[in-house]
């Protein structure tokens, strides 16, 4: 049985100053104790962890909920590269947790700063959380050393592939840039977050462009052989757009903020006056360092059915950290693992066997204002592993599919938080 002592709750509030201020100490004091004993810890309120952490508590209140989020606002990546073209701005994609309190999460903005599977412990500051089960979300982390001068170059080079600050950042440089300018992007290689994600801001920032500023050009390099998701639609949507320029088989391994100007493996030189660089990615570095990744030290493996790490018992990853299986690190597809996580989690807490439960994905990208195009993809749970069943995509772009995106995003956003 895990219950939180006295002693935990004041090792867990640091110094007790920071959690006064989120206004979190209630929380900490008299009733944390959970009262059947059973505690799950969820690492990250992103797309993944605020799904799973609600539906552990619809599937048995009786466990107790510890969500971890250093960030006190949910701002969504979905719709965030809209931010870019002036089509939406970052409020209306930023949620509060409120919802999941309702739900009687406890909602900690606080870092999980190590892991002890042994233990069945997750440090927080200068405490400890006790857990029987553990969900870890933590969403990716850039492979800065990857690029050289990436990390010296900070602010002056861009990712804006975390909605927040940055994305707002980079919708500023956009509309700053001179006419006639020219806007570089670049894909790295995959697996990475939203594969049809940089496509998607490609249209975006093009659009915009073509309509603001006509004589500049939007010079696309990507790691990759060719359009990584979604292709021969993002090449129809890409005939509107004279002013792109989309070079496949360009990693960017370089860039220098002082001259302006990326370099590609094979010694090429690309001059920009607002530069966006999407770099390699790996699973969140609290995954890494918990020792939850494969040998290729960048993403979780896990069972198909549980989410339970094929390392460390009594863990559970997913969303984008994961890897494996067939599906696309998307926010559906973390919801969907959320959500199956979720009552695999409570089952096993309660002496059951885990049902076999496949994810599913429906995934819009904006081709301009106002179309989307979109793919489907179904799952299934075929001997313990998933499979794709079948994949479908829209024949093309239309107003029609911009309409279901935006009801997509509503009903999605409040299935995970409200
Ligand atoms: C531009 C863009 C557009 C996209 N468009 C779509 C789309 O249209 N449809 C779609 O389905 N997906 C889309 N995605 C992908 C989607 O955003 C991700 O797949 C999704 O966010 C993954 O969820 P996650 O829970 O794995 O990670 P996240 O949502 O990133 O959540 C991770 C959370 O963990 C927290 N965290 C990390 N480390 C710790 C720690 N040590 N302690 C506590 N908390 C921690 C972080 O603060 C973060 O809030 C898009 C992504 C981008 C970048």
């Amino acid at each position: 049985m895990t219950r939180v002592t006295r002693r935990e709750f004041l090792a867990t509030s640091g110094t007790g100053l920071g959690l006064l201020a989120t206004g979190c100490a209630p929380a900490l004091k008299g009733d944390f104790a959970p009262k059947t004993g059973r505690r799950v810890v969820v690492i990250g309120g992103g797309w993944g962890g605020a799904t799973a952490a609600k539906y552990v508590r619809l599937a048995d209140p009786s466990v107790e909920v510890v969500l971890l989020e250093p960030g006190r606002r949910f701002v969504s990546c979905p719709f965030s590269n809209l931010v870019l073209s002036g089509v939406r701005t970052i409020d209306s994609l930023t949620f509060g947790y409120g919802g999941l309190r309702k739900h009687g999460v406890r909602v900690l903005h606080e870092t999980a700063t190590a892991i002890e599977p042994d233990a069945r412990r997750v440090r927080v500051g200068e405490g400890y959380l006790q857990y029987d089960r553990l969900i870890v979300s933590p969403g990716v982390e850039f492979q800065t050393e990857q690029v050289e001068g990436l990390a010296e170059a900070g602010d002056q080079v861009l990712h804006a592939w975390k909605a927040g600050p940055q994305t707002v950042m980079l919708a500023e440089r956009l509309r700053a840039m001179p006419e006639g300018g020219v806007f570089v992007l670049t894909v790295p290689p995959v697996a990475y977050r939203c594969p049809p994600g940089p496509y998607e801001r490609v249209c975006q920032v093009a659009w915009y462009l073509k309509n603001a500023k006509p004589r500049a050009k939007l010079i696309v390099l990507d790691a990759n052989q060719n359009v990584v998701s979604k292709t021969a639609l993002f090449r129809a949507a890409w005939q509107a757009y004279p002013n792109l320029e989309y070079r496949a088989s360009n990693k960017v391994v370089k860039v220098d903020p002082g001259v302006r100007q990326v370099t590609t493996e094979f010694g090429d030189t690309v001059k920009y006056d607002v530069v966006n660089l999407i770099p390699p990615q790996r699973a969140g570095t609290i995954a890494v360092q918990a020792d939850l990744v494969s040998a290729d030290k960048r993403w979780c493996e896990v069972n198909h059915v549980t989410y339970e790490s094929v390392k460390h018992p009594n863990v559970h990853v997913i969303g984008d950290s994961t890897i494996g299986l067939p599906v696309p690190k998307s926010g559906n597809i973390a919801n969907a693992m959320g959500k199956i996580s979720a009552l695999a989690v409570v089952r096993l807490l309660n002496g059951k066997e885990p049902q076999a439960l496949a994810p599913g994905n429906t995934c819009y990208s904006w081709v301009n204002d106002k179309e989307a195009i979109a793919v489907v993809n179904a799952y299934k749970i075929d001997g313990g592993k998933v499979v794709q069943i079948e994949q479908k995509l829209t024949p093309g772009q239309s107003a029609q599919w911009g309409q279901h995106a935006l009801g997509w995003a509503a009903s999605i956003w409040n299935d995970m938080l409200g």
